[in-house]
Order: structure tokens, then sequence, then C-alpha cells
């Protein structure tokens, strides 16, 4: 693992002036409303800048429109436009150090976690879908005698990407790949506590000279630039990832616009079910427990609730509590440290108040339940892992997405109940299960209600396999061919053989 650059992130950002980019140019923000950045860590301001209104967001818009329409991006040659793709990648790989860095500033995770989990799939992600420019084929259709029918999939236009604070580089590049190597422009639009890797990656792409003024478009801001992205009718699509309460926003912003297509990967509350039969224990708990409270338990897919079979409860729910009261917060740029802050004020204190609910609501507090108050933490957005045992599936902890290190242990004797329990949500993200029983593996993977599901090893990712939720936790999916679906329309050509 290379070493941090915080003395190259101070610097850049004492210089840093960038906050706006459209048409190939930074530009002069007219919104002026200040949005201060704090590094969740410290407690210390990172930078300030003014978010883009709504004018500033519509001048991005003209700019990626009149960019699609041009033929410098579409009628590139393909293995140009993949050529052009793949150094994106290139890019972050050779700026990996210093893009992690900021991402921990900005965000409170690891520096560990930044380096060695973001950054390579961010770079990677532009490898994978360059390889699709040339792959992604129509179909000849069987249609009567006499004509020929077959399909051509085109870009969609401009892409609004809006992504959120917990993986802000690698989830802004799972949309910016795909969407780029189909041949779209960009609008992207990060949450505004977690600008600076976005910042940086289009400053690469400027000074590199990487794709045509226009193609790829930076706003920043929060709710009032997302909003404008959503509404704005020189927009064709938003592909968003954030919670389930703003996806509801932007379905209907687009259908008060232009109905615009959406890809919405929303919010999760995963269940993960333990049977007594389960082959090698100990692994099992340290996966369950690695999968939850790695980046600070700020994940979509992360388990929330452990179902655990009457027999073997009391073990696994002791385990656990081991590992929690182990495992040390502090400074992201610590080697020692294995949880960062949680990223940043308002959530902190959501996650608080779920831990104040959960014990109102009786459930039973086996570790953690408050702030991390060791000398390492003091001045940071730092929660202890917290377990909440005895779990009652009508609890609000147990209902709601809290999307941070409180994790729910809950009871089951049956199969039927453990189904039932664990489909007992609104969310439809991902779950998972462990048995040693290749059948119910096999009954399980039809009964869950998730549009992932991880038998025998919780949280499994690989681009060549979709990601995303049914239920409320969203529509389309991303990674994969099936996120081309979403970057590209299909155009139905007739021809009949004698005029
Ligand atoms: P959020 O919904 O508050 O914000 C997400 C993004 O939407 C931000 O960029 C925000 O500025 C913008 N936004 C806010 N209001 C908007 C509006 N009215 N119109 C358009 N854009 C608007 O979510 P968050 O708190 O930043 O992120 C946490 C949520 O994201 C959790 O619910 C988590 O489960 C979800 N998430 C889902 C996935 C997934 O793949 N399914 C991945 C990561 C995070």
């Amino acid at each position: 693992m290379e070493q941090p650059r915080l003395d190259w992130a101070r610097d850049w950002l004492n210089k840093n002036s960038h906050t706006l980019y459209y048409g190939g140019e930074w530009r002069k923000p007219e919104g002026s409303t200040p949005f201060t950045s704090i590094n969740p860590a410290t407690g210390a301001k990172l930078w300030e800048f003014p978010e883009s209104n709504a004018k500033d967001v519509e001048r991005a818009a003209a700019a990626a429109k009149s960019a699609f329409h041009s033929a410098a991006w579409r009628d590139l040659s393909r293995a140009e436009r993949a050529t052009r793709v793949k150094r994106i990648g290139a890019v972050i790989r050779e700026h990996a150090a210093e893009l992690a860095t900021l991402e921990s500033l900005d965000n409170g995770k690891t520096y560990a976690e930044s380096f060695v989990d973001d950054l390579p799939e961010s770079a990677d992600v532009f490898d994978y879908y360059a390889g699709w420019v040339d792959k992604f084929y129509g179909e000849t259709c069987p249609v009567e005698r006499g004509f020929l029918n077959y399909t051509v999939k085109e870009p969609i236009g401009v892409c609004g990407l809006i992504v959120p604070w917990n993986f802000p580089l690698l989830l802004a590049c799972w949309k910016i790949a795909p969407a780029l190597a189909m041949g779209n422009t960009v609008v992207v639009k990060p949450a505004p506590f977690t600008s600076l890797t976005l910042v940086r990656l289009a400053e690469l792409i400027h000074e590199r000279q990487i794709l045509p003024p226009g193609v790829f478009n930076l706003v920043l801001g929060g709710g009032e630039a997302g909003q404008a992205l959503s509404q704005s009718p020189l927009v064709d699509k938003i592909s968003f990832t954030g919670s389930t309460a703003t996806g509801g926003h932007i379905v209907q912003s687009a259908g008060k616009s232009n109905l615009k297509a959406l890809t919405l990967e929303l919010g999760g509350k995963a269940p993960v079910l333990c049977f007594a039969d389960l082959k090698n224990p100990d692994a099992v708990i340290q996966r369950i427990f690695q999968a939850t409270f790695s980046h600070k338990a700020e994940k979509c897919t992360e388990p929330a609730r452990i179902l655990i079979e009457e027999s073997i409860y009391d073990k696994f729910a002791h385990a656990l509590v081991e590992k929690a009261e182990k495992f040390r917060c502090g400074d992201p740029f610590a080697e020692s440290t294995q949880q960062g802050a949680q990223c940043q004020k308002d959530h902190f204190d959501k996650i608080l108040n779920y831990i104040r609910i959960g014990k109102d609501e009786g459930a039973k507090l086996l570790c953690g339940g408050e702030r991390d108050s060791s000398p390492s933490a003091q001045n940071g957005l730092f929660i202890r892992p917290t377990i909440f045992g005895n779990v009652k599936q009508s609890m609000r902890i147990a209902r709601e997405e809290i999307f941070g290190p409180v994790l729910c242990l809950q009871k089951f004797k049956t199969e039927d109940e453990a189904v039932q329990i664990a489909n007992d949500t609104i969310y439809g993200l991902a779950a998972g299960a462990y048995t040693a029983d290749n059948s119910r593996t096999h009954r399980l993977a039809t009964r869950l209600e998730a549009g992932m599901v991880f038998l025998n090893h919780y949280g499994c990712y690989h681009f060549a396999s979709p990601f995303g939720g049914i239920k409320q936790s969203g529509w389309g999916k991303e990674m994969a061919v099936h996120s081309l679906d979403g970057y590209t329309k299909t155009k139905s050509v007739w021809i009949r053989y004698e005029p």
C-alpha cells in the first residue's frame, strides 16, 4: 500500500478553487450558498465551497447536451472511445494515493479502506466498461418472412449521475464508466460532504485532455443541485444512488419534467440467516463481523440483522460481542485503526438516536451504544460498534435503515420463521444465509426477497455480476452487462425486402 499523501492534500486544499466544471472549463458558480466540509475524524474545517444553484446545473446540462449532439464523442471510433475510457482508469491508478487520502479526509473511512477497497475498483471499472464499447450487441429478431427486423443500442443522451457520501469516488465511477462507454455525456453530482475526490478526478480528466469538452461535467451541492438535475428537461437519464426517500423525490421530479429514464440504487436492511448446521462457525462470525463493521458500517448492503437459530444464538452473540469490544476506532490514517469516523454530524446524531430508540424499545444492548471516548477518537464522529440482542422484528431498529455500526441479533426456531422475519421489510437490496444443507441453500436462493442473495459467503461483488435491489431498494441494476441497459435505448428497425 502506498503511503497517504497528507502534505500534498493540505497544499491542494489550500489552493483549490475548483467547484464547478462544464463545457471543458472550470467556472465560477452563480450559486453563493456556502457549504463547509468538515473532517469527521477531527472536527477541523477541510474546505468551503459555493453550492451550484439551479442555473449552474442547467448550464452544465446544456454543455453536456451540446457535447452529446456534437460529433466529438458520439462519432469517435469505438476503439478511440474505449481508449479514452481506459485512460480515466489509468489516471485514477496513477493518483491512487492522492485520491485515497482525499477520500479518507472527507469521508472518515480508514486510509487502508480507501486505498485497498475503493481505489482499485474505481480504476478497474473503466477497463471493464471500455471492454464493452464494441461488445454490446443488438439482435436480429425472428419476425415474419419478407421483413428484416433488428435492434440497435444507442446512447441515451445526457446522464445526471447523483451519488451519496459513503463510497464517493467508487459509486460515481460505477456510473461514469458505463455511461461514457456507451457514448453518453455526464453531469456528476457528489454529496456535498464528500466532493473532493470528484473535483480531483475532474482536474485530472481536464489536465490530461482525456475527453472532449462537455462530455464530463461536475456540479457540487446538495438537494437543490440534485433536484435541479432531476428536473432538467435537458437531462435524459438520472442514475441515482442514495436513500429510498430521495429516490422517491427523484421519481416525482422526473415525472414532472420529461419522464427521464431512471436507475435507482436505494437503501437496505440486509438480513443474514445463520442455521445451527453451518460449517466453521468461527469463520462465519469473522465474515459477518467484517461485512458489517468495515467502512464504519456505512454500506447499503451491510448485514443489519443477523437471524440466528436458537441453539447457537448465545455462542454467536458472545463471539460477535468479543470482536466488537476489541475493535479500535480512531485516526483514519493510523495503521492500527480498524474503524474510522462516521461521515457527517447529522448522520452521527441519527445513529446515536437509533441506539436510544433501541434501548427504549427494550432491545438488549450487548456492547457499544455510545460515542467512542478513547483519546484517539475524542474530537471526531466515532461510535463504538454496537450490538443489540433479543431484537424483535416489530422494533424500529429492526425495520428502519440505520446505516451505521449498529447490529441487531434476532432468534429463530425454524426455516419458515427465519424467512418470514428476513422478508418482513420494505427493503430488498441484499440478504444472506449460512447453512450446510444444500437443499436449504437452493430453497433460500428462491425464498429470500432481495436483489442479491449471498449463500455461505456474505458480500460477494464482481463487475460481471449485476448489483442492485428489488422492493424499495431500487430500480434497475449496476455492474455487468445489465448496467448498459440503463445507459442505452433500444431502437427497433424494420425493413421490408421488397419496397
Ligand atoms: P441521500 O439520499 O440523502 O443523498 C444522496 C444524493 O442525493 C446526494 O448527492 C444528495 O445531495 C442528493 N440529493 C438530496 N436530495 C435530493 C433531491 N431532492 N433530488 C436529487 N438529489 C438529491 O443519501 P445519503 O444519505 O447521501 O446516502 C445514504 C443512503 O444511500 C442510504 O440509504 C444507503 O443505503 C444508500 N446507498 C445505496 C446504495 C445502493 O447501491 N443501493 C449504495 C450506497 C448507498
